[in-house]
């Protein structure tokens, strides 16, 4: 009897271990090699690409790069109208003063004190029209711009702290934005007006000198290219001079109009005096830098969950060069961060290219900008995702996974640095326990790497789960698994060089990964997210 479970346990095992191989001959992981992955980083932690800072012509140099191989590939371009990048605009508008004027007749306001503007370039002379509040909100039957003809004219607007309509937190509104209703510059742009101007009390001093704050030191935006051809309606505020000018000789004169304002009961809307022409003028010093995320798709084989992908991540941005170079080095080359990340994912694409056969769902492949500038990239593409978010089934980020404590070390800065068999797994049982399973089955059936859960918890002091890209995804619900090997003597310095790269253990790892992407891929249900995540932790 012994004798048989013995033969039965060891055929379960030959059965196992024959799917396995089976598993690898078809699905391609061992086109992973540590050649493949010395090659490609011998090129992304090159000093022509100076250190990778975004945005930066070295970043541009590595898209370009990485692009290029995924379309030798076959992958599908994941990003902006067909192609592999994800535009990001980086823009600083800063209003310039000199040229900037608002004027009524001869009469020409001060800005800052009596008017001020948004940093978006006009340059208007037009009639005015009041609308009162502004608001169109139809569940409410509220529409401030019911019977009034705003087309190539000043809108004039009780302007609202809060940026929403009278005793309505805006996020109680019901229904869908610029549809089921309609903030003032929106309802403004919307009926095809020049511009809009807001009356800001000059008693909201905080209002005030939030606007005097943002023209004179503008914060700098991301956003994307069709959003900075956009730059939205221009936008004027005025104080109660202006007021008292604009609505002199009108049905309700600047002070009533004022004084209605203050006492919370907002007069109705209408049309000014023909004769009143507001000239309003605003130019904009823009200073506008642009980079780019790197979006790829493998398409599944699957009809049905082929609409569904696992995301794969990294970041291929690093913190450039520094003005003080040591012993005549000046460039943080980024080796293992995060270049490490960055040629395991293009090495899982060729992968994928060279199996014999597809996944059911499809891959989606991320190499993040501006993860050093804090997880910008990644912020911006699950903002902004190119598949449906609801769609994306999990996340696996791959940050600095290219280096083991050598033997022997007992260096204090290299203490929490992982082994040769060993690798942080960082979220993967936080929110689905589905995820943490299939991982470690996965590992055990594979490689057997030590799986070290040391950072696991987002409450850990050195708060890893919060510090690169998987993060952003993990806020938006999707569950992540953080591979990691801790950090080293070189983290975020000019020895971070490819020589001390243990390639051996990237294969390993990146294998490990391209295993449970394909296990993840492969399975009938997604994994279910049965810890959502506290709003204490996705607030960050
Ligand atoms: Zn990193």
């Amino acid at each position: 009897m012994r004798n048989l479970r013995c033969l039965a346990i060891l055929c379960l095992s030959v059965v196992s271990a024959n799917s396995v191989q089976a598993q690898r001959a078809r699905n391609g992981v061992d086109a992973v090699t540590a050649a493949q992955l010395r090659d490609y980083l011998t090129f992304i932690a090159s000093d022509e690409l100076e250190g990778r800072d975004t945005p930066s012509r070295g970043l541009d140099t590595a898209a370009k790069f990485i692009a290029a191989l995924c379309s030798r590939w076959g992958l599908k371009p994941g990003g902006d109208d067909g192609t592999f990048f994800q535009t990001m605009v980086f823009r600083r508008d800063k209003v310039a003063s000199a040229t900037t004027s608002a004027a009524l007749g001869g009469r020409i306001f001060k800005l800052g004190e009596e008017f001020a503007c948004a940093a978006r370039p006009a340059s208007v002379s037009a009639g005015a029209v009041y609308v009162g509040d502004g608001w169109t909100i139809k569940a409410k039957n509220v529409d401030a711009f019911a019977g009034l003809d705003v087309s190539g004219k000043v809108v004039v607007a009780n302007y609202s702290t809060a940026q929403s309509p009278r005793g309505t937190p805006r996020t109680e509104l019901k229904g869908k934005e610029g549809e089921d209703w309609l903030d003032p510059a929106a309802n403004a742009a919307k009926h095809k007006a020049a511009a809009i101007l807001f009356i800001i009390p000059a008693a909201d001093s905080s209002a005030w000198s939030r606007m005097n704050r943002a023209m004179d030191f503008p914060q700098r935006r991301i956003v994307s290219a069709a959003e900075s051809a956009q730059p939205g309606i221009p936008t004027f505020y005025a104080s109660d001079v202006f007021v008292k000018e604009l609505f002199a000789g009108e049905q309700i004169d600047g002070p009533a109009l004022l004084a209605a304002l203050a006492e919370g009961k907002p007069a109705p809307g209408f049309a000014l005096q023909q004769g009143k022409i507001l000239a309003l003028k605003c130019t904009v010093d823009a200073d506008v830098q642009t980079t780019q995320n790197v979006v790829a798709i493998w398409e599944g084989r699957d009809p049905k969950l082929k609409s569904e992908y696992i995301a794969i991540g990294a970041h291929y941005d690093h913190v450039g060069v520094t003005q003080r170079p040591v012993n005549g080095d000046h460039i943080f080359n980024g080796a293992d961060d995060d270049g490490s990340g960055t040629v395991a994912i293009l090495a899982i694409g060729e992968a994928l290219s060279k199996a014999r056969t597809r996944p059911k769902r499809s891959v989606l492949i991320v190499w993040h900008a501006g993860e050093e500038k804090g997880l910008l990239g990644s912020e911006f593409f699950t903002a902004r995702p190119t598949v449906p978010i609801g769609s994306i089934v999990a996340q696996l980020n791959i940050d600095m996974i290219g280096r083991s404590k050598p033997a022997g070390d007992t260096k204090p800065v290299n203490k929490e640095l992982t082994g040769p068999d060993e690798i942080y797994v960082i979220g993967s049982k936080l929110m689905s326990t589905d995820l943490g399973a299939l991982s470690e089955k996965v590992n055990e059936r594979y490689l057997k790497l030590r799986f070290n859960y040391l950072y696991d918890d987002p409450g850990h002091p050195a708060g890893f789960f919060y510090r690169s890209d998987h993060y952003n995804y993990a806020k938006r619900g999707i569950p992540i698994i953080f591979y990691f090997s801790g950090t080293h003597e070189d983290y975020h310095r000019l020895g971070d060089h490819i020589e001390k790269i243990d390639f051996a253990k990237m294969e390993k790892v990146t294998r490990t990964v391209y295993q449970t992407m394909w296990e993840l891929a492969e399975q009938t249900s997604r994994p279910k997210v049965d810890k959502p995540l506290a709003a204490s932790v996705t607030r960050r």
